[in-house]
């Protein structure tokens, strides 16, 4: 097949890692006769130095053009100013909403071999398989937001309509039919009246999927759920704030930032994909950072917008193997074990795809 790819290396760790799933992507093209053609854009930092604008227009343009699109990360120590007009986030959340990508999907999956790089009990640990779907342009990070009182006080809007909880539960529900059959809401709807518009709709969705067991949490207890028994759960679906924050913490149970990736899907095919991790400021430019993630996001881009699953299912195999035959970038390596750096790591995953 042929496909565009749009490429938003970002900053940091972002272009280093993002060249090792290209590299992957391109080696796939190779060996499953398709044709993939890919196209750099700027977003983040960059883009602010080099155009004063976090998401240019050609950017937004380019990607609603492609077939998928492959991001880095954003940010860093140089436009960290709290005061500053534009930020980098702005270009992610920019693209987000104008690419209208309002489910992310967040698999945390354990790989055997590294469950020893967790801080958390490999007995807690096992069977871990858990993914989180969470809603991505909506919520209190899109609500009317400001300041009064000359400044001294402020205010954010958490924000939900049925039609936006719907989509997205509904994402959940299908993905779960494909997995272990369980989905979980998670919510505050002891407290927030937008929790208790989210609960109910995700019950009505619920109604329709008598074959997926279906509960619901409020997202205190979850926090404590996830690393007191991540194996009960399956599917976890949640607003955009309890979101980002229940998947930093279900990160910790694969080991590191570096192993996880993560899909960002609107209507449609449009994807995009991206690690989870930042841009690593502490580590950028020294070839150490973990590819993983990056590259795992490249092989949920050809599931879930190229629908080439087959390839995806080489690459996650690939990354397996190269795991399996005790290959480690620093981040999950064992005090005194050997390492590979971010290129080396990528081209061992190529090589066995
Ligand atoms: P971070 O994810 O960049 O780093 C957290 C820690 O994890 C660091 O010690 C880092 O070295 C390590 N780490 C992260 N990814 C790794 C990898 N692939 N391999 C090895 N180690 C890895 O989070 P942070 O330090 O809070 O943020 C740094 C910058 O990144 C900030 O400017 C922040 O705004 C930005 N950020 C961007 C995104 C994004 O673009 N999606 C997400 C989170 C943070």
């Amino acid at each position: 097949m042929q496909a565009k790819i749009a490429v938003l290396a970002g900053d940091g760790i972002g272009t280093e890692v993002t060249a090792q799933a290209r590299r992957v992507l391109e080696t796939i093209a190779a060996e499953f006769r398709h044709t993939f053609s890919f196209e750099d854009a700027l977003i983040g930092g960059i883009a602010i130095d080099e155009t004063g604008n976090p998401l240019p227009d050609e950017t937004v343009a380019l990607c609603q053009a492609s077939d998928a699109v492959l991001l880095g990360a954003v940010g860093g120590p140089k436009w960290d100013d709290p005061t500053a007009a534009v930020r980098p986030e702005q270009g992610l959340l920019g693209i987000r909403k104008a690419l209208g990508l309002y489910a992310n999907l967040r698999p945390v999956t354990l790989y055997p071999e590294l469950i020893d790089a967790s801080t958390i009990k490999r007995e807690v640990l096992e069977g871990t398989d858990l993914l989180v779907v969470r809603e991505l342009t909506g919520g209190i990070y899109f609500g009317e937001r400001g300041r009064r009182d000359g400044g001294k006080t402020a205010f954010d809007t958490m924000i939900y309509t049925e039609a936006e909880v719907e989509r997205v539960v509904r994402v959940a529900f299908e993905l779960a039919a494909g997995r272990r059959h369980k989905v979980t809401s998670v919510d505050k709807a002891n407290v927030l009246e937008s929790s208790r518009l989210w609960r109910s709709v995700a019950r009505r969705v619920a109604a329709e999927h008598p074959d997926i067991a279906f509960d619901e949490l409020l997202v205190d207890a979850c926090s404590m759920h996830l690393i007191r028994k991540p194996s009960s759960f399956d599917v976890i679906v949640t607003g955009n704030m309890f979101g980002d924050i229940l998947t930093d913490e279900a990160s910790m149970l694969s080991g590191s930032m570096g192993m996880l990736p993560s899909a960002s899907l609107a209507e449609g095919s449009l994807g995009l994909y991206e690690p989870i991790h930042g841009t690593a400021p502490d580590i950028a430019g020294q070839d150490v950072a973990n590819p993983l993630a990056a590259i795992l996001s490249a092989a949920l881009l050809l599931r879930h917008s190229l629908k080439l699953d087959q390839e995806a299912v080489a690459v996650e195999d690939a990354v397996q193997q190269v795991l399996r035959d005790g290959y480690r970038t620093a981040d999950i390596a064992r005090p005194g074990e050997a390492t590979v750096g971010t290129q080396e790591m990528g081209g061992l995953v190529a090589e066995r795809i």
